[in-house]
Order: structure tokens, then C-alpha cells, then sequence
């Protein structure tokens, strides 16, 4: 788990310097499947200067593991639903990047998701889908003012269909993915921007 933690450090600071990461916003989060051990940053810290005990680990169902005095981040229930979710997922990463909070989808609060088709560009392969025209959408939700609200309404459009892609965006707000590992998680968070940016652009 150390190793991992070195790794979400490090690219938080990559992150944050991309300015994806500003001003403490976003969370990054492994799932140790083998013991349960979930670890995710603290709420409020600077992500250019995460250290190891910015961290916190948690059972899947919230449970604190280790004593801490920090708190675990507010969109914490974003990453339990994806790991409940899907089970092959290792990594969450969730960042705030402009290119996500440019697309409109005018999702209000009684009409909170649905699912965008994605242009069929070649980095689609980095998801490990090799079809000419795979014609994946994603999921979209509205901003909630409350986080659960959120991350219940991702749960209802994942019990639905899976997504055909591991990320999935909340309107005005920000950019999810998820991975096997924490290197498999960057590379789809790279991916998944690029996609974003070309529909933006
Ligand atoms: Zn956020």
C-alpha cells in the first residue's frame, strides 16, 4: 500500500500542477482488495504537498482503520460506489479540470444523469478497445449540492449499464476515473481528459 500511496502523491503534485488539483479540491483513493483497506486523501489538504499521512484508511463502508485526527474527503461516497461497483477497480482518481466543466448537458436535479456519446478518437485504445467506431458514451451527472446525492445517482446509472468507459464526469463540476492499479487509473485520467479536451475544442 505504501508504494501505492507514493504514487498517488506524486502524481497529485503532477496534477496540481496541470492545475487540475487547485485550491484542494479533488480526491485520490486506493482499495486494497485483499485486506479492505481503503485510503483516501484528507479532506481539505494542498495537493501539490500531499505526504503519506494525508491520507486516510477506511473499510469499504467507511469505517476509520487507523486513528486519525483528519477527515476523510467529502466526496468519499463517490469512490465507495465505484469500488462496490465494479470489482476489478483498484484506483480512483477525481480532479477538477476546466475541460470537464465546459461541456453542457442541462441536467437539473429531477433529470440528474445520462450518458454522452464520446467521439471515436485512436487514444480510445488506451481503455483496451481496438474497434474502429466503438461508439462509447459516458455516464453525466448533475452537481448535487449534496455529495450523496451524487454518488446515489451514479450508482442507479452503474446498476443500469455498466460504463462503457472507466470515467465518468459530474456536469460543472469535475472528471472520475478509475483504474486496475494507480498507473492504470493515470493513464485513463490522461486518456480521458485528451477526449474531453477534443470535444471541448
Ligand atoms: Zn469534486
Amino acid at each position: 500500500m505504501v508504494n501505492s500511496l507514493e504514487d498517488l502523491i506524486n502524481y497529485s503534485r503532477i496534477y496540481y500542477e496541470r492545475g487540475w488539483m487547485v485550491a484542494t479540491a479533488g480526491n485520490l483513493s486506493v482499495f486494497d482488495r485483499a485486506s479492505g483497506e481503503l485510503w483516501i486523501t484528507s479532506s481539505g489538504k494542498h495537493k501539490g504537498r500531499l505526504k503519506e499521512e494525508d491520507f486516510i484508511c477506511m473499510s469499504l463502508d467507511g469505517k476509520i482503520l487507523r486513528e486519525t485526527a483528519n477527515k476523510p474527503s467529502a466526496e468519499t461516497s463517490i469512490h465507495q460506489v465505484i469500488y462496490s461497483q465494479i470489482p476489478t477497480v483498484n484506483a480512483v482518481l477525481h480532479v477538477h479540470t476546466v475541460t470537464s466543466c465546459k461541456l453542457r448537458f442541462g441536467l437539473q436535479k429531477f433529470n440528474p444523469a445520462t450518458r454522452f456519446l464520446l467521439p471515436n478518437v485512436e487514444i480510445l485504445k488506451a481503455f483496451g478497445d481496438f474497434r474502429e467506431e466503438p461508439n462509447f458514451s459516458a455516464i453525466v451527472i448533475f452537481n448535487h449540492g449534496s455529495v450523496l446525492d451524487i454518488s446515489r445517482d451514479l450508482e442507479i446509472a452503474l446498476r443500469e449499464r455498466s460504463s462503457d468507459v472507466p470515467f465518468f464526469l459530474i456536469e460543472n463540476h469535475g472528471l472520475t476515473v478509475w483504474g486496475k492499479s494507480v498507473e492504470d487509473a493515470n493513464k485513463n485520467l490522461e486518456a480521458a481528459e485528451f477526449i474531453l479536451q477534443v470535444m471541448v475544442n
